[in-house]
């Protein structure tokens, strides 16, 4: 569900026409739900009710300051992959005790700075990164608590690209090894262990994959008890899928989710968290884009937006599906035609969608990318010197730019000179 409707005959984005919003920053741009997001967060927050738990928010998937803080509002944590998305959180106001540290290349600096402003805990993905965190919290003079990343080689049945729990995948310790990790780590002065991380992918549309990945962590917490280790927290990652079209994908939802986390971890007595990203903000967020041209190819005619792989590059990554809609609603009946809808960047991967069928569309039309608030403007670019688009976000009545869109000369002065030219 989400809160992009059409209202009398043209798309609004909660309280606001979309068009009104394109009129005074120009296309193509991003736009959020205030509503939607927090929504979405509130879904999983209820699903878990009942459990000591805390919903860290992957603020990989859409990590602007004012999407952070409409979250941390409501009393989501982060979980951050990078130095910078720490810095980004801690200067969103989120409190470092709920900040969750993931990522297979921690770097010294960056456990250094999360050490000195405050952390969670580490998710702590290899015995090289333990080796690394142990020094340098002992030079630090400070204890830091981690999980370690399990990989329970379950097939998340997803997109290649975004599978992390199979063996060959490049996140976590293999679980077979896990007794073995954890009795070294319970040896490190400068590491307190606390729990178990397991993420095994994104956009996952069942909750089998979820099930066996849990019941693997469930086994493996009593085990790691056994052993004397002071499994506390359980750290179960993010990737519930969201439907990317209206008409054939129901994934399961947040509540049936935490009804499995419950089913399955419930008696453990553990403090739950989950780190969900595409599902809190991947439907709360619209492209919008304009048409350029209608260009009539040899058997085909294209859509040529002035929206482009660098701003979206989803479908030119993962082969992904989004719905495009225009924002004028099509009256009903309408005619529908194929097109191949694509961007001005000189690349043929520069395509949104093949023989899609679309109602009557002219030059100077807007269209709306549905979906698109996950893995969307994070992952933009300026490829072909196009600015990185802005992003706006919509509460209520009201919408503010809360990213603003480059000059060229911003673009250009980034470049530096070297004095022998
Ligand atoms: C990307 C990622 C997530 C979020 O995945 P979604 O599919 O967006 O929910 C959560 N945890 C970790 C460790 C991740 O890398």
């Amino acid at each position: 569900m989400d809160h992009f409707n059409y209202r009398n005959g043209e798309l609004f984005a909660e309280d606001v026409p979309v068009a009104e919003i394109a009129a005074q920053v120009g296309t193509p741009f991003y736009c959020y739900s205030t509503a939607t997001l927090e929504r979405h967060f509130r879904l999983f927050d209820e699903a878990l009710e009942g459990m000591p738990h805390l919903v860290c928010y992957a603020m990989k998937a859409a990590s602007n300051q004012a999407i952070l803080k409409t979250l941390s509002a409501l009393g989501a944590g982060m979980d951050v992959v990078s130095g910078g998305e720490y810095a980004r959180a801690i200067s969103a106001g989120v409190p470092g005790e709920k900040i969750v540290f993931s990522g297979i290349g921690k770097t010294r600096d960056e456990m250094r700075i999360a050490l000195a402003g405050g952390i969670r805990q580490f998710n702590v993905e290899s015995e090289p990164e333990m080796v690394a965190l142990n020094d340098v919290a002992v030079e630090m003079g400070k204890v830091a608590p981690i999980t370690v990343r399990v990989n329970p080689d379950v097939d998340a049945k997803t997109h290649a690209k975004i599978a992390t729990g199979k063996s060959e995948n490049k996140f976590g310790i293999p679980i077979s090894r896990a007794r073995e990790v954890y009795a070294e780590a319970a040896t490190m002065p400068g590491l307190q262990v606390i729990g178990i991380d397991v993420h095994i992918g994104s956009q996952l549309t069942e909750l089998e994959p979820f099930r066996l990945a849990y019941q693997k962590v469930a086994e493996l917490t009593e085990t790691l008890r056994a052993d004397g280790h002071d499994i506390q927290r359980l750290d179960l990652g993010g990737g519930l899928g969201i439907p990317y079209t209206r008409s054939n994908e129901a994934p399961p939802l947040p509540t049936e989710y935490g009804s499995l986390i419950k089913e399955t971890l419930g008696h453990l007595g553990c403090e739950i968290e989950i780190e969900p990203g595409r599902l809190v903000a991947g439907n709360a967020g619209i492209m919008v884009s304009e048409v350029i041209y209608v260009k009539s190819g040899e058997g085909r005619n294209f859509l040529i937006l002035d929206g482009a792989m660098n701003d979206l590059i989803r479908p030119a990554m993962y082969d992904a599906h989004h719905d495009i809609i225009p924002v004028i609603e099509p009256t009903a009946g309408a005619e529908q035609t194929p097109y191949d809808i694509v961007g001005p960047v000189c690349e043929s991967g520069d395509t949104f969608a093949k023989q899609r069928m679309m109602p009557p569309v002219k030059a100077g039309d807007l269209l709306v990318f549905r979906s698109a608030g996950a893995y969307g403007a994070v992952m933009s670019s300026e490829y072909n010197t196009r600015p990185l688009i802005p992003e706006v976000l919509v509460h209520e009545h009201q919408f503010a730019v809360i990213r603003q869109r480059p000059t060229f000369d911003e673009m250009i002065n980034r470049d530096t000179i070297p004095e022998w030219l």
